[in-house]
């Protein structure tokens, strides 16, 4: 007898099931259907279109015409569209339920945005096409910009960075070349707090960069005596996120930008958080030198899943001149994209991505602004902060805050509320997956001891983040209990898989199906042993 969720009978429902009922002769369960590759449906004589024999023409391949057949499955439309729909449905989505994952904002996108990404004068544009026929197109890149721009305090801002670790690539390629251009490009250190996002050093080291961590104070914030006593002339740049991964906004982050500044040095600011402080706080006033903005987090364009994204970079006045090209610029004849040329002074940065930048994602990102306006986008983060405060208030009584006082858009907890209780982290993120919630990001960031960091975002109902704390309260009562830690380990139960072998997935991932020979009775095919 296990507690369980039955999303059909509301959250509080307790039905009698063991583990072993949820194992089913053909691997489908309660209507979510088992899928396989899409090859291993294929037979090579099925089609979804019947096409009439090509006309004979002379080959003029010489010996390059294809001799062996493409490989491509064959199969039938309603085997297409059936696979498709079943891949989706294994597919968490906000557009699901809650989806808590910390540092990520999985807030809700709305479908207006859609709307207007499909207009065809949108959706239907060529890259190629000539500038002549686009003026929309690049008006709409040009008044995003804008609001970029305004938003942040920057003279301006690099579209085309596909990302945020893009955009990070993006703002240390234009301080690099600023250095080279002040003819101080042995400046080779870029220093990175230890609570920062993987892509911070990850961005430094592929460019060339040592890294030299920054340690943290106890109260979770960068140590600003250790940064000054680290600032010296060979050291570039600092990457700082605020507010910060755990959760908590930097208050000395002036101090901060102007002793980096006094040394020389740049200052990159991860603007992944922004959601936080959009609308309250201008970046351009803190003393930052360049900060990427994920507009698939604060703009809600939907991301996951390795979906197109979008890091526009704002820029300072000095590091401006080395943004990658295409430029908007407007004057006098409208709006232009300026692809080649500009005058600046040092090694000009050239393209960072073909073409313009995410179009669609632009399109979204700005419907969003627009139909939230100034005065909304600064509610955005009001209500995104006060959620977070709420979560952390509520599940504070049992799970163990990782730092005294409110915290920004997300709350982080460590591990200690599981002390000697044989859960982990990670076997509380399992279990909450038995009671219908995606985990919070877990082990992140790794200054906490077993962290937990929840961001519930602004678009969750008060009703929502109270069942989501009774889930999560009754789990930890639960762990506390000291007798449920055989059921922990046990979790997932419900879903279509349990726990996985994550290591060897990492280790020994099989990234290529290869067919075996199909036999006689027509079957699908298999994957070949590796
Ligand atoms: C998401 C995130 C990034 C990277 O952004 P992507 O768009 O995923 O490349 C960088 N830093 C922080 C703090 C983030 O949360």
């Amino acid at each position: 007898m296990v507690q369980s969720t039955d999303l059909s009978q509301g959250r509080s429902g307790t039905i009698a099931m063991s583990a072993a009922a949820v194992e089913t002769s053909t691997g489908n369960r309660g209507l979510q259907l088992e899928e396989r590759l899409i090859f291993e449906y294929a037979h090579a004589d099925r089609s979804g279109v019947d096409l009439p024999e090509p006309p004979k023409v002379k080959d003029r391949l010489g010996g390059l015409r294809r001799r062996g057949a493409i490989g491509l499955p064959g199969l039938a439309e309603p085997q297409v569209v059936q696979h498709y729909t079943r891949l989706s449905q294994k597919n968490y989505a906000i557009d699901s339920g809650l989806y808590p994952l910390g540092s990520c904002t999985m807030k809700h996108n709305p479908r207006l945005n859609e709307r207007m990404a499909r207009l065809p004068g949108f959706g239907d544009v060529h890259p190629l096409q000539p500038q002549s026929t686009v003026p929309g197109a690049i008006e709409l890149i040009g008044e995003l910009a804008g609001w970029l721009t305004t938003l942040t305090g920057m003279p301006a801002v690099a579209m085309s960075p596909a990302a945020g670790a893009h955009g990070e690539m993006c703002g240390m390629m234009a301080i690099a070349a600023a250095l080279r251009a002040r003819g101080e490009g042995h400046r080779k250190t870029v220093l990175v707090p230890e609570s920062a996002h993987g892509t911070n050093p990850a961005t430094a080291a592929a460019l060339g960069f040592t890294v030299k961590p920054i340690a943290a104070t106890a109260d979770g914030r960068v140590d600003v005596a250790a940064l000054k006593a680290a600032l010296g002339p060979d050291v570039a740049a600092i990457m700082l996120t605020n507010p910060n991964t755990c959760g908590l906004f930097e208050r000395d982050i002036r101090e901060v930008g102007d002793a980096v500044s006094a040394a020389g040095a740049y200052f990159y600011c991860d603007g992944a958080n922004y959601n936080a402080i959009v609308g309250r706080v201008r970046p351009g006033d803190l003393g930052v030198d360049c900060m990427h903005i994920n507009l698939h987090k604060t703009f809600s364009t939907p991301h996951g899943g390795g979906g197109p994204g979008s890091g526009p970079v704002v820029l300072s006045a000095r590091l401006a001149p080395y943004a990658p090209r295409p430029w908007v610029v407007h004057d006098a004849n409208g709006w232009r994209l300026i692809e080649e040329g500009g005058a600046i002074d040092g090694e000009p940065l050239g393209r960072l991505k073909a073409f313009h930048g995410q179009m669609g994602m632009f399109v979204r990102a700005l419907a969003y602004m627009l139909s939230h306006g100034a005065d909304g986008l600064r509610q955005v983060a009001e209500d995104a902060v006060l959620n977070a405060n709420y979560v952390m208030a509520r599940l504070q009584v049992a799970l163990t805050p990782a730092y005294d006082g409110p915290c920004m858009h997300e709350c982080l907890f460590d591990d200690n509320f599981l002390k000697d209780t044989g859960v982990s982290t990670l076997d509380f993120a399992k279990a909450m997956i038995d009671e219908g919630y995606h985990p919070m990001t877990m082990y992140f960031p790794l200054v906490v001891h077993g962290a937990m960091l929840i961001e519930p975002t602004e678009t969750q109902s008060k009703r929502s983040l109270d069942e989501f704390c009774d889930a999560m309260l009754h789990l930890a009562r639960k762990a506390k209990s000291g007798t449920a830690a055989d059921d922990f380990k046990a979790a997932p139960r419900f879903a279509p898989r349990r726990r996985l072998d994550e290591t060897l997935a990492a280790r020994k991932p099989v990234l290529r199906w290869r067919p075996t020979n199909r036999g006689p009775d027509d079957g699908p095919l298999k994957q070949a042993a590796e």
